[in-house]
């Protein structure tokens, strides 16, 4: 029997992810936190036959395992500085869910909210992921509550759902774009801009900082722009240029 080599083990991806968040900022930093995002993972060839998937439409939620595309090639360190813990504090890579890691996959639970087979087009409808647009995904597997969901496990700086910032408004321009985003996208868009915007996508050394300025973030093809204000975010525009 041959002895394998490390190098030898080389994985390709078994689907891309479509999703709304076209670039890095703003995307929750877990899945779940967003529960109006709605993401798409196809499956690319050989995989893309109906037997791949056959018997997981059983499953509520599914793990996907994926790799971080957009930031593989910053390479890692020992420490990383947690956002959790305002990016003062360092601590081991593997003591985090950082992106910048030896081997750079990401894992994320996902409701499965639907399969959908069109011909050799099979995708699987995923709901509240944390996944850049165009992200090569290398497996998925059934989330099994009977193994996987463990109410007693302690999570040390990271055992609360991290808090949300209560008060998002929206201007007059953003409400009415956000109607029309709505209707073009078939998401209940104004759900899903506070949704993102009460994670605050801030840099925690960002937080302290005097408000005025305005952010922005790529959403499906428009630019979301917001700014910060003593009432908490409000939304200025939803801009599609
Ligand atoms: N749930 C995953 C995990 O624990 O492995 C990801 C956690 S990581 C802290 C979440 C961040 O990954 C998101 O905020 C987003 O900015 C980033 N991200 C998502 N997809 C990515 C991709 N394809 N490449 C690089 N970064 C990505």
């Amino acid at each position: 029997k041959p002895e394998i080599t490390y190098s030898d083990l080389i994985f390709n991806p078994i689907g891309i992810i479509s999703s709304p968040y076209k670039e890095k900022f703003g995307i929750p930093r877990q899945p779940g936190l967003v529960t109006e995002a709605q993401a798409t993972l196809t499956l690319l060839p050989p995989y893309n036959q109906p037997e791949t998937v056959r018997g997981l439409e059983q499953f509520s939620h599914v793990w996907v395992i994926f790799v971080f595309h957009a930031t593989h090639d910053q390479g890692w360190k020992p420490t990383v500085r947690p956002p959790r813990l305002g990016g003062n504090a360092r601590l081991g890579v593997f003591a985090t869910r950082s992106t910048f890691r030896p081997n750079p996959l990401g894992l994320s639970v996902a409701k499965l909210s639907a399969i959908q087979v069109q011909g050799r087009t099979i995708s699987l409808v995923l709901t509240g992921a944390d996944l850049l647009d165009g992200t090569p995904v290398l497996d998925i597997k059934p989330y099994l509550p009977y193994a996987d969901a463990l109410s007693q496990a302690s999570a040390g700086f990271a055992q609360e759902t991290p808090p949300a910032m209560q008060a998002v408004s929206f201007s007059a321009l953003a409400s009415a774009q956000c109607e029309q985003q709505q209707a073009r996208w078939q998401t209940n868009m104004r759900r899903l801009v506070e949704q993102i915007l009460s994670q605050d996508p801030r840099p925690s050394y960002q937080q302290g900082q005097p408000q005025g300025r305005v952010y922005a973030m790529r959403l499906y093809d428009f630019d979301l722009r917001w700014h910060y204000t003593p009432a908490g975010i409000e939304v200025l525009e939803l801009s599609s240029n």
